[in-house]
């Protein structure tokens, strides 16, 4: 099964990507992981991209696009995967469309999780993220039991750079004027279906399964 999820930050990408891969028994590739990993590790790809994931900004197609080509091409992407932050761009699709020819498969579903701007704005100004096991908290919605500190692995947590209110505006920006046409490239084919990200991450994740249930698995 493979999978592209799209969606605003702070919409719940992330979170729906991690279970629903878990779920489909398959990778979950979140773009934005792998280049913090890059940026945190130093490695050149990091040095290159660094200016770009801080300032809230979109890496260059042509990185992205050797970065995604690595990645589908090693063994564990070949049950399927969960793509989360790939295509943002156009131009990503027809990187990610050359790809998957390439890999003699096809995308299954194509979804976007919508949610309303306060919304998302709150999400991403509460966020708290483990650098160590990825897991992600909330302030408010889901703290960890021990303030600052993961549930899962006992790492300190951190805010992401990214999700400062000036950047987190940016981002929004960068959203709609360069990743809304992604999901209207994909509506145009007729393979996007809109998800209710709204509300609590069990009813989100309910619907998912439904629309994958309901629309059968056509890999
Ligand atoms: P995310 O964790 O998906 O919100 O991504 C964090 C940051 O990584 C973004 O704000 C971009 O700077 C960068 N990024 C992630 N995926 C892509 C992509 N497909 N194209 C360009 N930049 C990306």
């Amino acid at each position: 099964m493979r999978v592209v999820l799209m969606g605003p930050p702070g919409v719940g990408k992330g979170t729906q990507a991690t279970r629903l891969s878990a779920l489909l028994g398959v990778i979950h590739v979140s773009t934005g992981d792998i280049l913090r990993d890059a940026v945190k590790g130093g490695s050149a790809l990091g040095r290159k991209v660094r200016t770009f994931v801080e300032g809230g900004k979109l890496v260059p197609d042509d990185l992205m696009g050797d970065l995604i080509e690595d990645r589908l091409q090693k063994d564990d992407a070949s049950r399927g995967f969960v793509l989360d932050g790939f295509p943002r761009t156009v131009e990503q699709v027809s990187i990610l469309d050359r790809a998957l020819r390439n890999l003699d498969v096809r995308i299954d579903h194509v979804f976007v999780l919508t949610a309303p701007e306060d919304e998302i704005v709150r999400r991403l100004a509460g966020r708290r993220v483990c650098p160590g096991c990825k897991a992600v908290y909330h302030l408010e919605n889901k703290p960890p039991k021990s303030a600052g500190v993961c549930d899962s692995c006992g790492s300190a947590l951190i805010q992401r750079s990214d999700d400062e209110e000036e950047v987190i505006r940016e981002r929004l920006a960068v959203y709609a004027e360069s990743t809304a046409p992604v999901a209207g490239t994909y509506a145009e084919r007729g393979t996007l279906v809109e998800i209710d990200g709204h509300g609590d991450p069990d009813a989100v994740g309910a619907r998912l399964r439904a629309a994958i249930g309901a629309e059968g698995d056509r890999a």
